[in-house]
């Protein structure tokens, strides 16, 4: 399948995020874990005005987890998923909050703040991973979409099996270089600590799977 480009905004933020202008990569696991969060939610409002929904609080969870032989950190939630457009439109372009963040750096040109203050979104991966595989079922679908991205030059979607409705992240995370350590964002201690700083006051249980370690 041919390889779609980014908008010429977005591959800009994203080409940031490779060149890591952040110090703070950690923050990438916060706004992934916020957008299984928002997934979850989604369901969760749906279920208050939909007879045929029931939100069976058990059923909704995020889940971590790292394998290092591997080197893929994969976050998995059973939020309301994405349908092959959702993934083209949500993923392929700048997010509202990627806008946002977007406009401050051309006011303030200290890229510094700007994340620190609005956040960038799902491209914040990119800091630490070269590669992510988003897999994702849609709630009311029965089929499932992968869209894979290598960072700026461009994506693609394809037709995949899923078993259950909602998204699983897959992140290839970097190689250490002489300046930058990214092994840290595989030990689940430092994981740990990353959810404990950010994500503390997430409403859906955030799981840790370390059997494959
Ligand atoms: P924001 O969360 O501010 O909208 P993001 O860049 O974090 O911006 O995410 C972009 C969009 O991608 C989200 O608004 C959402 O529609 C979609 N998305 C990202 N992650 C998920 C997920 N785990 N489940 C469902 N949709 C998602
Ligand atoms: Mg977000």
């Amino acid at each position: 399948m041919a390889k779609k480009q980014f908008q010429a905004e977005s591959k800009r933020l994203l080409e940031m995020m490779i060149n890591s202008i952040y110090t703070q990569k950690e923050i990438f696991l916060r706004e992934l874990i916020s957008n299984a969060s928002d997934a979850i939610d989604k369901i969760y409002y749906k279920a208050l005005t939909d007879d045929q929904l029931v939100f069976n609080k058990e059923d909704y969870f995020i889940k971590i987890t790292a394998d290092k032989t591997n080197r893929t950190l994969t976050i998995t939630d059973t939020g309301i998923g994405m349908t092959e457009e959702e993934l083209e439109n949500n993923l392929g372009v700048i997010a509202k909050s990627g806008s946002l963040a977007f406009k401050k750096e051309n006011e303030a040109k200290d890229g510094h703040n700007i994340i620190g203050q609005f956040g960038v979104g799902f491209y914040s991966a990119f800091m630490v991973a070269d590669e992510l595989i988003v897999t994702s079922k849609a709630l009311g679908s029965d089929k499932a979409y992968r869209w894979i991205s290598a960072g700026a030059d461009g994506y693609t979607i394809t037709p995949a099996e899923k078993d259950g409705v909602g998204t699983e992240i897959v992140m290839k995370i970097k190689e250490n270089t002489e300046d930058e350590q990214y092994d840290e964002y595989l030990e689940p201690y430092r994981l740990r600590a990353i959810i404990k700083k950010y994500s503390d006051f997430i409403r859906y249980p955030i799981k840790m799977d370390m059997t494959s370690q």
